[in-house]
């Protein structure tokens, strides 16, 4: 049988190269032959934005038309928003019932986020399980395997754990997740950092040409070339970490590499070869998204039709959920 994967995102914003590169590329890879269902997480985002979420209809469309224009195909995966399958909150309120206050107070991210988001108030019930909801997401479909990057192998962790708990008390409901470890290029920022909208270094997927030229003409380089005339090390610019995502002209970046560290070239012109390949991977992908923004019934068709498959598979296993605990049905 085909492994289920379940994968989510936070709406935040429009995704940047980063996401595409990294955990974007992996889900498009994972529906040719795995059953993926792929959730736009509103009501995670609503966690930590519920102070202002005037914005988060938006964000689920950008996020959405982002999704559909790197490659995301309705035909092979499921894509849906979270709050359009509300057995996402109900499953989450079952699993609460199970799970121990101290596991979700030692939870290393949740401290994280609260010393990192001091701008917000997060001491929140629903921010304090968050991880709850994370299991309910990922439970619901009985996925068997979830993309993680390393620094998300704590929250599987703890999904599993509940999983376990609530099968010690009601019986074998749920497999227990296994993580998908992928592996991420590193995408950074134009300072350098990693790519982050927080940090306003990225290069969206959104961006036309000129604003992509633009931010990438800024873009930090080796700082030992403070001068056109002094030499490189490609292995210390983030430059060269784009041009090892973009670029596959092994012969073109064998003379880049070699131009670098002899100052035979200027950064721009590594830059402007750089820009080409960006604008040959990018240009498809940004004609798809204005397809996309330009009909947005084709998209609203898209979410309906995803929320009904999910919800199809959800309500099943509540089905099984409400059987198991023993509730009146
Ligand atoms: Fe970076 Fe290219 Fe400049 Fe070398 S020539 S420092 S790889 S941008």
């Amino acid at each position: 049988m085909m492994d289920r994967v379940f994968s989510g995102m936070r709406p935040t914003g429009k995704l940047h190269l980063g996401h595409m590169a990294g955990a974007l590329a992996n889900w498009v890879k994972l529906q040719e032959d795995h059953e993926c269902y792929y959730c736009v997480v509103d009501w995670h985002a609503l966690m930590s934005d519920y102070a202002d979420s005037s914005m988060l209809r938006d964000n689920c469309r950008e996020i959405l038309l982002d999704w559909l224009a790197v490659g995301l195909d309705p035909d092979k995966c499921t894509i849906f928003v979270q709050s359009h399958v509300k057995e996402h909150a109900e499953l989450s309120l079952a699993l609460s019932m199970v799970t121990p206050l101290g596991w979700l107070e030692r939870n290393p991210t949740y401290k994280d986020q609260i010393l990192n988001l001091q701008n917000k108030d997060l001491s929140t019930y629903a921010f304090l399980g968050y991880p709850v909801l994370m299991a309910a997401d990922i439970l619901l479909y009985k996925a068997t395997k979830v993309p993680v990057g390393e620094d998300q192998s704590a929250h599987l962790e703890l999904s599993r754990e509940i999983a376990r708990r609530f099968n010690y008390y009601f019986g074998e409901v749920f497999p227990e997740p296994q993580a998908l470890h992928t592996s991420t290029p590193k995408i950074p920022g134009t300072d350098g950092r990693k790519m982050s909208k927080s940090y306003g270094n990225s290069l969206n997927i959104a961006d036309e040409p000129a604003v992509l030229w633009d931010k990438l003409k800024t873009m930090m380089t080796d700082p030992a070339r403070y001068r056109r005339t002094d030499p490189g090390d490609p292995d210390k610019c983030p430059v060269w970490d784009l041009q090892k995502f973009f670029n596959h002209d092994a012969a073109e970046m064998e003379e880049l590499a070699h131009g670098c560290r002899t100052a035979g070239i200027g950064c721009i012109d590594c830059k402007k070869k750089l820009f080409r390949h960006v604008e040959e991977v990018m240009t498809p992908i940004q004609e798809r998204r204005r397809r996309l923004e330009e009909h947005q019934d084709m998209l609203n068709e898209i979410v309906q039709e995803g929320a009904k498959k999910a919800r199809s598979t959800a309500l099943v296993t509540m089905e099984e959920v409400y059987g198991a605990v023993g509730m009146l049905r």
